[in-house]
Formats: structure tokens, C-alpha cells, sequence
């Protein structure tokens, strides 16, 4: 995953898994858009949610909340 996916200006909280730092990255090329998931940016870990948004909005508060299926 390149950075210019890396979606600024996003407040995360830390990596569940390692407390490493986390970003935003639009992930897959919709008809209106882009697909958001957050994840881990320690590559060692790799921890992101196994689902994916249509808002970004939706997708920072599921990983703050911790609440869906956060995986390696
Ligand atoms: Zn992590």
C-alpha cells in the first residue's frame, strides 16, 4: 500500500493491537468514490478492521470505538 493513499488530517486512535500509530487509506476505487479502512502504518503488525466505509467519517469512529472486527 502506497502513501499516497494515506488519507491526511484524520485523528486515530492508537493501533489496538501494538499502539502504533494508525492512518486512514482509501483502499478500493468505487463508482462515487473510494472505500476507507483504517490501519496499522508498524508494518511488523499490519492491524486493521476487516470491513470498509464509504465515509471516512463511519471508518474513524468504528476503529475509536474498536467495535468491528479489528484483525491482523
Ligand atoms: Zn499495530
Amino acid at each position: 500500500m502506497s502513501e499516497r493513499n494515506c488519507i491526511p488530517g484524520v485523528e486515530l486512535k492508537p493501533c489496538p493491537f501494538c499502539d502504533g500509530k494508525a492512518v486512514l487509506k482509501a483502499v478500493r476505487h468505487v463508482p462515487n468514490g473510494y472505500e476507507y479502512t483504517p490501519m496499522c502504518t508498524v508494518k511488523s503488525c499490519a492491524g486493521r478492521l476487516a470491513k470498509k466505509w464509504l465515509h471516512k467519517q463511519d471508518a474513524i469512529e468504528a476503529w475509536n470505538r474498536r467495535g468491528t472486527n479489528a484483525e491482523h
